[in-house]
């Protein structure tokens, strides 16, 4: 029967080869936030790569941005973050922590779900029966309060004209605040898209599960412009598109599901949500969201237009959002700024949006998770990471057998002309073996060894990570060997 795999494992897999640490470790170590060392950093970009590459390099329909992560503050007014972006917390009154509302458990166990705060206050919460995560008493709460997720920083050097701003949360508001610009300079027609990565902050009540939640995280989100009555078309087109990607990439099926919001878990402007979950290893419940995908109709470019009327407000109010209010101008919104001119039906109208948002480190930490395996070879454990050659971090080792004769010159040579076409790794300390378990545990699919058959046939072995099998193949069709089982 297959091993299960125990997030323990994958956390200390990461720490001891590189993938990924505790951030400023060597002061003890900060909360919820990691560092990616040299084997994460490039599963980490080989994960971006392979996003990027299915969701803006192969279509003609979608185009990239790269957004500041600080924005003017209005953006969070308009888009509901600034009010509403929040979770509903408890304190246990004995303990002082304060938990998630919708984490407490009438046991001590977590699960994950954000509950949309507009539902989580219109909820009644008896709290009489649930349990402190932190020191186990039960029902001392407190009234549950919101408690607001976005971290603040100001921005400026004289105190008369420093501002508050976010870090923002989520990478999206970026894309409908450059709607306008973005159809002003290309020639993208609607339906299109506007895809961007990059990392996102929001203050966490509860972290915990390595790189799962994390307060600094980055996101690779789409936000796909189309004609309202196309847009339940499209919803099941990025649906299908985005779980194919990941099974493309070497996910296990059985480890992969959608979950369709229910109607009264979706925000009011949502007209539908779905999730892809993953069998994450955290514990209790198991399948968490590790993408979501959102129908979220022409809310966020409305409320862009209402927004940007506000501009005298803001400057009236010296810049406190609290006091601005949103007009509803409702009788010009077609006509408005982030309106869409259809030249062929000649017709104007506010795009819907179909919003396939991922989570980059959840991927990756999915990635890690689904490729890790242990296996028995002649009685001694073996680790692996199975990872699709897409996001090995490594493609190939080259080794020279020992260390004499020669051999590490020419193995040098084969590693130094590799490099030009892949990360590739040069190792000649201890013995073979060790060197290919080694590179087992990195996810290295490819090992090639120089050996005293190499100065006589100018053959090498190549060794597959997941048979072991070694073939001999020519040095000179070692390359186009390599590139066909890379890049099939
Ligand atoms: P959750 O309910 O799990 O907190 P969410 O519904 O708030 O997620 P979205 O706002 O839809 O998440 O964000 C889109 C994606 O960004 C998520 O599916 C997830 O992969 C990622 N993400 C969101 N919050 C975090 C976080 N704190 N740490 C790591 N990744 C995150």
């Amino acid at each position: 029967m297959a091993k299960m795999t125990k997030l323990d494992d994958i956390v200390s897999l990461c720490k001891r080869r590189g993938f990924i640490f505790q951030s400023s470790e060597i002061y003890g170590g900060l909360a919820s936030c990691y560092d990616y060392g040299p084997l994460g950093v490039e599963l980490k970009n080989n994960v971006k790569k392979a996003w990027w590459k299915s969701a803006v390099q192969m279509r003609d329909d979608v185009v990239g941005l790269d957004c500041s992560i600080l924005m003017h503050p209005l953006v969070w007014k308009s888009s509901g973050h600034a009010d509403k972006f929040a979770d509903l917390i408890a304190e246990c009154k004995k303990c002082n922590v304060r938990t998630r509302v919708d984490h407490l458990q009438d046991h001590a166990e977590e699960h994950t779900e954000h509950i949309n705060i507009d539902v989580a206050m219109a909820t009644e919460h008896d709290l009489s029966k649930k349990v402190c995560p932190n020191c186990g008493k039960v029902g001392q709460f407190t009234e549950p309060m919101p408690f607001k997720l976005m971290f603040e920083t100001q921005m400026g050097a004289n105190v008369d004209d420093s501002m508050t701003l976010y870090l923002r949360p989520e990478t999206a508001q970026g894309i409908f605040a450059n709607f306008r610009n973005v159809l002003d300079t290309t020639r993208v027609k609607i339906p299109f898209g506007i895809a961007q990565i990059g990392k996102s902050f929001r203050n966490e009540v509860t972290t915990k599960a390595f790189i799962f939640r994390t307060r600094e995280f980055e996101q690779a989100e789409i936000e796909f412009f189309c004609e309202p009555g196309t847009d339940e078309k499209w919803f099941e087109h990025w649906k299908q598109a985005r779980f194919n990607w990941y099974l493309e990439l070497g996910v296990k099926k059985e480890n992969l599901r959608f979950r369709e919001h229910e109607s009264d878990e979706l925000a009011h402007y949502a007209k539908a949500c779905v999730d892809v979950e993953y069998k994450f290893p955290l514990g209790s419940g198991d399948w968490q969201e590790l993408e979501g995908i959102a129908n979220r109709t022409d809310y966020d470019l409305r409320q862009h237009q209402r927004g940007i009327r506000t501009l005298n407000s803001w400057f009236e109010n010296k810049g406190d959002l609290s006091k601005i209010d949103l007009k509803d101008e409702s009788e010009d919104y077609e006509k408005g700024p982030l309106s869409y001119f259809d030249d062929e039906q000649k017709k104007r109208y506010i795009p819907y949006v179909i919003e396939p948002s991922a989570g980059v480190d959840r991927s990756a930490l999915a990635f890690l998770v689904d490729a890790y395996d242990e296996e028995e070879v002649r009685g001694e454990k073996r680790n692996l990471l199975r990872f699709n050659p897409a996001l090995a971090p490594l493609k190939v080792a080259v080794f020279p057998l020992v260390r004499k004769d020669g051999l590490p010159d020419i193995a040098m040579k084969i590693s130094n002309d590799l490099k030009k076409h892949f990360t590739c790794f040069y190792d000649e300390k201890g013995a073979v073996g060790r060197r290919y378990r080694r590179q087992d545990e990195a996810g290295t699919p490819f090992c090639v060894t120089v050996d005293g058959q190499t100065k006589q046939d100018n053959t090498v072995t190549v060794r597959d990570r997941d048979s072991m099998e070694q073939i001999r193949v020519s040095t000179d069709q070692l390359l186009s060997h390599l590139r066909q089982k890379l890049e099939p």
